[in-house]
């Protein structure tokens, strides 16, 4: 365990237990050299308490990364609650949770991730105040899929060579509650929209509402575009798929796109522009951080724009030094967090 937190440079991991409750929770802080750890706090079985605290930890560094590129003087955590067999009081058990993010005193606040909800964020409200993403603070998707659409435009700038978004033929993969509020965005641009999602209704809509051509989910990564826009799973650059694509930029809001580190280095071979998805989906963890901080919405608006100038910073570098977005945009967190190491 000491080994992994060294690997991944981890300032601490936290275990609790509340025999009460049925509690058992990790809570992983990477680091806060910025300021306090935020990340989400995930609900789900594990198999043993070694992999619990393996997800902790990988999420937490990712975090990190993700705050410093979004320009928040915050760091990166996660917490992890295993979920129990059987649970006779969610609520009790997360406002057990609360207790055990109020005693590290503000160094980590909580939020919604898999498995959890606002309503439970509400249940360890009432034992903490370091705890977003609440009913009250509201849906962050929105501001997610302003971000991508700040992504995409910087795409098309690098790529195509134009600032409007005129006539760019997008293809859309996911129509929720990101995927749909970007499509709305993308027509009000002039985008020329496609569309595919599981849900025929939600293709149906956009169809109706919108004017977009559907495609089908299986079609997704061969259907001619300038941008494939990646808004529903994660994992779905592939070998195979990358080899499908038929477009000059990916930049989509799904988190983990890649299926690992050397998809990265397939997409560049290809010419294919990759947006790294925890710089263009990070609308969302700016909504979360700026309203805890009681940031007004017109102000949370202007920072989730500067997506896309973080990205035209890391196409530009990635062009000069010949490295993937990928590889910069992770140079350019290290960078940002460790740089008063740097400094001394
Ligand atoms: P969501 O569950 O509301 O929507 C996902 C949509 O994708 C659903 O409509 C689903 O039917 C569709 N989908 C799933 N697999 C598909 C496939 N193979 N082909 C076509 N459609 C498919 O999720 P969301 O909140 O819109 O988030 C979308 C992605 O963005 C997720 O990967 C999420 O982790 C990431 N993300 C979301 C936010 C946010 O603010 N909600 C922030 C950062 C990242």
């Amino acid at each position: 365990m000491f080994a992994a937190m060294r690997s991944d440079k981890m300032q601490a991991l936290h275990l609790f237990s509340d025999e009460a409750t049925g509690l058992e929770a990790i809570i992983a802080i990477h680091n806060t050299r910025l300021g306090p750890a935020l990340g989400g706090c995930r609900y789900m079985p594990y198999a043993s308490i070694e992999a619990a605290s393996a997800d902790a930890m990988r999420l937490a560094r990712g975090m990190s990364y993700k705050a410093a590129l979004a320009g928040l003087e915050q760091g990166g955590g996660k917490a992890v609650i295993i979920r129990p067999a059987h649970v006779p009081d969610r609520a009790a058990l997360f406002e057990a949770f609360g207790r055990c993010i109020e005693s590290l005193r503000g160094g980590y606040i909580t939020a919604v991730d898999s498995g959890t909800s606002s309503q439970d964020m509400d249940c360890i409200a009432q034992q903490t105040g370091h705890v977003t993403s609440t009913r009250q603070a509201g849906d962050p998707s929105p501001h997610t899929a302003l971000g991508v659409l700040m992504g995409i435009k910087a795409a098309a700038r690098r790529q195509l060579g134009q600032e409007s978004l005129a006539g760019v033929r997008v293809m859309l993969q996911g129509l929720g509650n990101v995927g749909y509020a970007l499509a709305e965005m993308l027509v009000a641009e002039g985008a020329d929209l496609l569309v595919a999602d599981l849900d025929a209704g939600k293709v149906r809509m956009a169809e109706d509402d919108l004017g977009a051509t559907p495609i089908a989910p299986d079609a997704v990564f061969e259907a001619p575009c300038d941008i494939f826009a990646p808004c529903g799973l994660g994992g779905v650059l592939t070998p195979a798929s990358i080899a499908q694509l038929r477009c000059a930029a990916v930049a989509g809001a799904a988190n983990n796109q890649l299926i690992n580190s050397d998809a990265a280095d397939l997409l560049d071979a290809r010419g294919i522009l990759y947006a790294p998805d925890y710089v263009i989906n990070a609308g969302g963890l700016l909504h979360v951080a700026l309203t805890h901080q009681g940031v007004a919405a017109g102000e949370i608006a202007a920072r989730v724009r500067l997506v896309g100038d973080r990205l035209d910073s890391i196409f530009a570098q990635s062009l000069a030094e010949g490295r993937s977005p990928s590889e910069i945009a992770d140079h350019q967190a290290e960078a940002i967090i460790y740089a008063d190491l740097a400094l001394s």
